[in-house]
């Protein structure tokens, strides 16, 4: 195993007690069911134990990769030779009191939205449908309806490349438009503390279902995805319209490369029919990004993120295909 040797499996199992994975198929637990074979996964279950990993392996000089539920990722079909950090559900505590929230980051987006909700806070219904985890969403500044998720942060606490855990106030987080820090500085997301307002809980219900239902009818549902692959840029948005309308006025929708398609749903989605590889999509995120700037003149810029064989992650419209 490249970089990753017997001992240091049981050493890692020391460190992490029953979250280590070996030899795990990435189509099997990515959300677009592409990508090849992890050497290791850790799944921690406490920021102490994030902390000792990260730690640990940057003694060890040795590479790795944070993942959460990978709703945004597509892996190498190489898969992955650098350990994966998985923060997910065995980091997914959500504490409510009053207007204040404070949850891990592994928690379960649309199951966070719903505790929202039965607590009778408002402003989180926008991403109960988003099906990633909140430290993915933080680190994004995901959310829909035209809103992020950095509107109700108040601090994240993280932790750095070398086991040092911090706290960040909302102002020094670097939210932008799907935009944060820690896109860039390499810090683990480990919790979250948020405010919401109170209303309703029948109207926070109500308008939660109008959500669901509308990106129901607007999104695909059957086949696997990463959501939208490119995000919606306000200049592009203004002149020519948001992605997906500019892909469909190509006529672009239903194109395909191997198993992975243009959704014939919504174009800005591209779906896995079955046995989609990654270089298949990425052929056809070049595909697209050269017939869009042909037609507009606008560079599309990817939402989603490639994950190489040595952990590097990039936006899809960045990788060489
Ligand atoms: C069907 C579908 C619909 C979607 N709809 C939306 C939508 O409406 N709006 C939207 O914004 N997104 C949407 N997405 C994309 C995706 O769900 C979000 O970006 C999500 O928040 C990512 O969370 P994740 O846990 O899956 O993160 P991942 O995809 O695993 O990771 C995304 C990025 O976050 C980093 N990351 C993950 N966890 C941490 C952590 N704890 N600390 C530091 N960095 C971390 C990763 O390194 C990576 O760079 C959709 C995806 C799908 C499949």
């Amino acid at each position: 195993m490249e970089g990753v040797t017997k001992t240091d499996i049981a050493a890692l199992r020391q460190l992490c007690p029953g979250g280590v994975l070996t030899n795990v198929d990435l189509a099997s637990i990515s959300q677009w069911k592409i990508g090849g074979i992890a050497d290791v996964v850790l799944r921690p279950s406490s920021t102490e134990q994030v902390a000792d990993l990260r730690r640990w392996l940057h003694d060890r000089r040795k590479g790795h990769v944070v993942v959460g539920l990978t709703s945004n990722l597509l892996f190498a079909d190489g898969g992955l030779r650098v350990p994966c950090l998985q923060i997910g559900p065995r980091m997914g505590a959500v504490a409510i009191n009053g207007n204040d929230v404070r949850a891990q980051a592994g928690a379960w987006v649309p199951s966070f939205a719903r505790k929202l909700m039965k607590a009778g806070l408002t402003g989180g219904e926008h991403i109960c449908g988003i099906p990633g985890t909140l430290g993915g969403l933080v680190c994004m500044n995901g959310g829909s309806q035209r809103n992020g998720i950095s509107t109700n942060v108040v601090a994240v606490e993280s932790v750095n490349q070398v086991g040092e855990c911090s706290s960040r106030s909302v102002i020094d987080c670097g939210f932008g438009y799907r935009q944060s820090v820690f896109q860039k500085n390499n810090e683990i997301i480990t919790s979250i503390s948020l405010r919401f307002s109170h209303a309703d809980r029948a109207l926070i219900r109500e308008n939660m279902r109008g959500i669901l239902a509308n990106r129901r009818r607007k999104f695909p549902r059957r086949d696997p995805s990463c959501g939208s692959v490119f995000k919606s840029d306000p200049a592009m948005y203004e002149e020519v319209g948001p992605p997906g309308q500019v892909i469909e006025r190509l006529g672009l929708k239903g194109m395909r490369i191997g198993d992975a398609e243009i959704s014939p749903d919504h174009a800005n989605f591209i779906v896995n029919r079955g046995k989609a590889c990654a270089r298949d999509v990425l052929q056809l995120v070049a595909l697209i990004s050269t017939e869009v700037m042909s037609a507009t003149g606008h560079r599309l810029v990817a939402e989603a993120h490639h994950v190489d064989e040595s952990g590097n992650i990039k936006p899809l419209n960045s990788v060489e295909t």
